[in-house]
């Protein structure tokens, strides 16, 4: 039990916190004995899966829901029916259906999420250029006698979306947006 509440710590957003949650279960041995937790444990873990990639449609939406409900009917052992009535919270939760539509509202996602620099508000210190370990943010920082410098931008092919640059922003100057609000990587 401790296993499947640690699997789930930290995170927010309600289909990575069922993704987690049912991984946590199938890491122990499947025991079998009832048809809807044997096989609908599997086939909610897929389905979550593509829905955090941004695959995820509103007819996954509603086969998890009956998965929810059929695993809760037909589990012999607390396990089983805690598992179901885990998955039905996360899908009630605001937000998860959102997902469908390409939108993961607490930026845990990091296939449906991208970052930007607000140039207009970037004051180019380079903190968030510091903070990103794949190298991805380009730009130079301000120097008193110099002027003409180019905006610090983030080359999306680089970035892994680990949101670093943007905790490391002291400006609110770097900004995660939805990727299907951009039609997906760039440059
Ligand atoms: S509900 Fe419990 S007893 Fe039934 S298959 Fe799942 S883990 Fe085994
Ligand atoms: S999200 Fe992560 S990888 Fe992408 S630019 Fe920011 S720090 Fe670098
Ligand atoms: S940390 Fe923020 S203000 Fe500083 S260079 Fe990066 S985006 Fe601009």
């Amino acid at each position: 039990m401790n296993d499947l509440i640690e699997a789930v710590e930290g995170y927010t957003c309600p289909a990575q916190r069922a993704l987690r949650h049912l991984d946590a279960f199938l890491a122990d041995p499947m025991c079998g004995q009832c048809f809807p937790c044997a096989l609908g444990t599997y086939e909610a873990r897929a389905r979550l899966e593509s829905m955090t990639r941004g695959e995820g449609t509103d007819d996954d939406v509603r086969v998890l829901e009956r998965i929810a409900a059929a695993v809760l009917e037909g589990s012999k052992c607390r396990k089983g029916k805690d598992a179901a009535r885990f998955l039905a919270e996360a899908i009630a939760t605001p937000g998860f259906g959102e997902h469908a539509a390409g939108v993961c509202r607490d930026r845990e996602c990091r296939s449906l999420t991208t970052y930007a620099v607000a140039s207009d508000i970037c004051v180019r210190c380079g903190a968030c250029k510091a903070a990103c370990v794949n190298d991805a943010i380009f730009g130079e920082p301000q120097q008193a006698f110099r002027a003409g410098y180019p905006a610090f931008e983030i080359r999306q092919r680089r970035c892994e979306r680990c949101g670093e640059c943007a905790a490391a922003c002291p400006h609110g100057a770097l900004r995660a947006t939805d990727v299907a609000l951009t039609g997906g990587r760039s440059r």
